[in-house]
Parts: structure tokens; C-alpha cells; sequence
């Protein structure tokens, strides 16, 4: 037990620690954000569209802090970059970066013309607020600049070669968070918990968020699970058991794993090493991997699930095609016969009339379809796999 706790305490004081300020001259746009300069002067930046529309931009979300949501980014990072993968990783804590001191950085962000090179290290790109600090105290930024900062951690840093991105989004459910799913298109979303209900309960708002700006989460991880014992090969729950399965099935998601308590973990974190060139076998990096492999098959999925075209044929009907090839015809009475909203529910879908027109048909995100129809439903979407499962077309044929 004070194994554990010992383990405890280093990770909390990884957190604690203050990070270590790394500064480039060259990075104006960036250094000029991070500092009091911005409160005088106007904001400046330019938007550069650095192509990200094809990467899976993970956000990694949980409705507090302490739960090790940036261990498990990182650890994540390293699974998807062993599966063959071009990893980086956007740290979205402004209050409280974290990623840099997980990894052995060997180039720090460069300027590049208008576009900013993320840091590298041990494979990975990164970008955080803790490059751009100069004080070594975190301090006070304003919401709007942190959320000006992270638009240009996404749109000027250049991810031009790396496949997936991982966002370890800041703990809560507040400003930061919501700007970031307005302005990007998060192609999916990951919730990380603990065991306890208190975190559960936490991780549920950020489960509304996600949902509310209509991110697909690809399922639950719950870190710090339990703790084996090598000597008794016995499991032990420090931390309560079940809080993570309880809350996928809750909100019928995937549960992709529990990451146990482990030493090598926090010794990887503590000292910028991977988990996988330091304990390659452990439980902990299995885990890990069964997670990766798990997400990549969501990602694979959600690709084909994907729609590419939506077009209305006549009033009354409009068709869809899939990224796949697949495609389908539907009237608009088919779909809001079978809405799941609750005005829908509670109407006899015989009174729904088949010559049903709408005023749009458009796609939401990257995950569903919203149909404004002329009469009854106001507040219909669809994701693309439901409306598959409407059209009759069955994944995986
Ligand atoms: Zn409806």
C-alpha cells in the first residue's frame, strides 16, 4: 500500500512541479501570446490553413485533473507510433502543461516561414504552452487568449506529417473546451476516468460536452484501475473498482481497457521514457496496446462510415453515399418516422405523412446529418452509422 501511495504522490508531484520554460526567439506569434504584451496589444495572427481535415484529431477528455489523462495521451502516443503511425500530440492545458516533461524533447518548436514546427522528440511532435513560457510560475492567462493560443497550436503549427494528432484537452468542462470542438472538427473523442464514482460523475459532464458538440467518442479508459501484486499475482483496487465499465455502459459506449497501477508508468513519465522501451511486457503497455489497436479499428470504421455526398432527389426523397461506395436512397418520412429525439418519440409515426418534405439536409461535423424538416421533428441528427442502419446496409459486407 505505500508502494502505492508512493506512486501517488510522484505523480501529484508531477503535476505540481512547475514546468521547466523553454523559449525560441524565433517564435514571435507564439511567445508574444504567452505574454503580459497581449493584454496591451491587440491580438494578431494569421490563419494558415495547414491541411488537418484528413487527420484524426483525437481529443482526450476528462472532467477533472488527477486522473492521468496526460500519462495516458503520451502512453497512447507511443502505442499508435509502435502500430506504424506518425503521432503528435497538442497539449491543451494552458494552465497546466504537462506533456513536455512525459518526453525527451530533442528539437523545440521552430518558426518556418508563417508556420510554426512543432517540438520533436522520441518520434513524436509536440506543441505546449510550456515552450512558449517564460516564467517559470504558471501564470494567470486569459480565457480568451488561451483559447486564441490553442487555435494557433491547431492552425499554425504544421502537422502536415503526422497521421493522428492527440489533444489532451484541459480537465473540466468549461470555456477551453468548447471553443476548441467549435472551431476544430475533432474527428473523435476519448474519455479517460478513474475508478471512483466522484471522477465518474465528473467525466459524465464532459461526456455532455462531447456529445452536445456531436464528437464521436470512441469509448472509456480507466487509468489507475488496480494495482497487481507480483508477489501473490493478486489484484488489488485501491481506487474502487468498475467506474469506467459502469459509465460505457451507461452511455452505451465502447470500454477500451483499465490501465493498472503500475511503477514502470510513472518512472516513464518521470523521466521523458517511453513505456515501451522500459517495460515492453508489463501489464500496463499490453494494455496500452490492446487500446491502440482497438482505436485504430474505431478510426478505420468510422472512415468508411463516413458520408461523402448527401443530396436531395425530389422533395420528398434524398439520397447518400458513403465514403465506402455504398449509398442509399431514403424519404424524408423514413427518417423522421424513426427519430430518436424525444418530440418524435412521443408521435404515432402512422401520422406522419409519406409526401414529408424538408427545408435542409446537411451534414453536422464528421459524425452525423441534420434534417430540418418542413413539419413536425425540429431537432433531428443522425449519425452516419444510424443512418445506415435505416437505409439497410450492414458494415463490414
Ligand atoms: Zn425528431
Amino acid at each position: 500500500m505505500e508502494f502505492i501511495f508512493s506512486i501517488i504522490s510522484k505523480s501529484i508531484k508531477l503535476i505540481i512541479l512547475s514546468i521547466k520554460i523553454h523559449t525560441s526567439s524565433s517564435l514571435t506569434i507564439l511567445n508574444i501570446l504567452s505574454e503580459e504584451i497581449v493584454a496591451k496589444n491587440d491580438f494578431f495572427y494569421k490563419l494558415i490553413n495547414v491541411k488537418l481535415s484528413d487527420k484524426k484529431m483525437i481529443g482526450i477528455g476528462a472532467g477533472k485533473g488527477g486522473v492521468g489523462k496526460s500519462s495516458t495521451t503520451v502512453n497512447l502516443a507511443f502505442s499508435l507510433q509502435k502500430k506504424g503511425y506518425h503521432v503528435g500530440i497538442l497539449d491543451a492545458d494552458i494552465y497546466g502543461p504537462s506533456i513536455p516533461k512525459m518526453i525527451s524533447i530533442e528539437s523545440l518548436p521552430k518558426q518556418d516561414g508563417e508556420k510554426i514546427l512543432p517540438a520533436r522528440g522520441m518520434g513524436l511532435s509536440i506543441i505546449s504552452a510550456a515552450f512558449f513560457r517564460k516564467h517559470e510560475t504558471a501564470s494567470f492567462v486569459r480565457a480568451p487568449i488561451a483559447n486564441h493560443m490553442i487555435e494557433q497550436f491547431v492552425h499554425v503549427v504544421d502537422w502536415s506529417s503526422i497521421d493522428i494528432l492527440l489533444i489532451d484537452l484541459p480537465p473540466g468542462t468549461g470555456d477551453i473546451q468548447l471553443t476548441l470542438m467549435q472551431n476544430l472538427s475533432l474527428s473523435s473523442a476519448l474519455l479517460v476516468t478513474t475508478p471512483q464514482q466522484v471522477a465518474t460523475l465528473d467525466v459524465e459532464k464532459a461526456y455532455g460536452l462531447f456529445k452536445q458538440m456531436h464528437v464521436p467518442i470512441l469509448g472509456v479508459i480507466e487509468n489507475m484501475s488496480y494495482f497487481s501484486d507480483p508477489m501473490t499475482d493478486t489484484k488489488h483496487f485501491p481506487f474502487g473498482k468498475g467506474g469506467g465499465a459502469k459509465l460505457a455502459d451507461t452511455f452505451a459506449l465502447d470500454f477500451l481497457g483499465e490501465i493498472p497501477i503500475d511503477p514502470a508508468v510513472s518512472k516513464a513519465g518521470d523521466e521523458g521514457l517511453s513505456l515501451f522501451d522500459i517495460a515492453p511486457n508489463s501489464l500496463a503497455a499490453q494494455t496500452y496496446a490492446q487500446i491502440a489497436d482497438h482505436l485504430t479499428e474505431s478510426l478505420l470504421t468510422m472512415d468508411q462510415m463516413d458520408i461523402e455526398e448527401i443530396e436531395n432527389i425530389d422533395s420528398i426523397n434524398f439520397r447518400i453515399k458513403w465514403a465506402d461506395g455504398q449509398s442509399a436512397t431514403l424519404k424524408f418520412a423514413h427518417l423522421q418516422r424513426n427519430c430518436p429525439c424525444m418530440q418524435c418519440k412521443q408521435i404515432d409515426p402512422a401520422t406522419i405523412s409519406d409526401d414529408l418534405t424538408a427545408e435542409q439536409i446537411e451534414r453536422v461535423g464528421r459524425y452525423a446529418v441534420r434534417c430540418q424538416f418542413k413539419k413536425g421533428c425540429s431537432k433531428g441528427i443522425y449519425p452516419f452509422d444510424y443512418l445506415r442502419k435505416l437505409a439497410g446496409i450492414h458494415s463490414c459486407e
